[in-house]
């Protein structure tokens, strides 16, 4: 058994339509949700903000 965070993330993504994580199929370029068939994304709008906002204070503390 091999069950870390990061499977766990890959398993769930953002759906603009359902507004939740959800799970997706993947195809080549673009993955789909499940429920409702639009594209789904890594992060909800809120948490790619935050993850960007983390990195750029790494960025700054780096420098
Ligand atoms: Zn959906």
């Amino acid at each position: 058994m091999n069950m870390d965070i990061r499977d766990y993330y890959g398993e769930t993504k953002w759906c603009d339509h359902c507004r939740e994580y959800v799970h997706f199929l993947m195809s080549v370029n673009r993955s789909y949700c499940v429920h409702c068939g639009n594209p789904v994304r890594l992060f909800s709008k809120e948490d790619s903000r935050r993850f960007n906002a983390d990195v750029q204070k790494k960025k700054w503390r780096a420098v």
